[in-house]
């Protein structure tokens, strides 16, 4: 069965250029319910914790840098189906092979900055809501 949580970051380059409130109005249309929502800054230590899984890969350092370089969104959401239903709303990692319409389409700069974060399986979306929320601090 699947899950009804998945979790999302909006990234330091669409809050920076504005489009926070269009992309959680986006999120909240196709059907999620926020059920956490944070405004922080990540330290580098920090970002390079979340993105640990992709230490080897060659543009780890560079996401790890952009990824702390300002305030994010950091938010858990509930829909059924949600992890995969969410990866549809935001579109292909890369902006320019995303779907119209898909909120990575509409708001992202380049393939490192890409909008938004969307977990990429139920055990993902639970280790990575973990990272910023204990459960006392979800709609339950
Ligand atoms: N990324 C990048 N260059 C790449 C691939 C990914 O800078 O060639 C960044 C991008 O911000 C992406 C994140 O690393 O969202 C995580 O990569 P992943 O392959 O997990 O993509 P996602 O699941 O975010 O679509
Ligand atoms: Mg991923």
């Amino acid at each position: 069965m699947s899950g009804n949580r998945t979790f999302t970051m909006v990234k330091p380059d669409a809050v920076a250029n504005g489009h926070m409130g269009n992309i959680i109005a986006d999120i909240t249309a196709a059907g999620f319910k926020v059920v956490g929502m944070k405004y922080l800054q990540l330290s580098a230590e920090q970002a390079g914790q979340f993105y640990a899984v992709h230490k080897e890969r060659p543009f780890y350092g560079e996401l790890v840098s952009y990824m702390s370089s300002g305030p994010i969104v950091a938010a858990v959401l509930e829909k059924a189906n949600a992890v995969s239903d969410f990866r549809t709303l935001i579109g292909a990692t890369d902006p320019s092979k995303a779907e119209p319409g898909t909120i990575r389409a509409k708001y992202a700069q380049s393939i490192a900055a890409n909008a938004v974060h969307g977990s990429d399986s139920d055990e993902n979306a639970g280790i990575e809501a973990s990272f910023f929320f204990s459960n006392l601090e979800l709609v339950l």
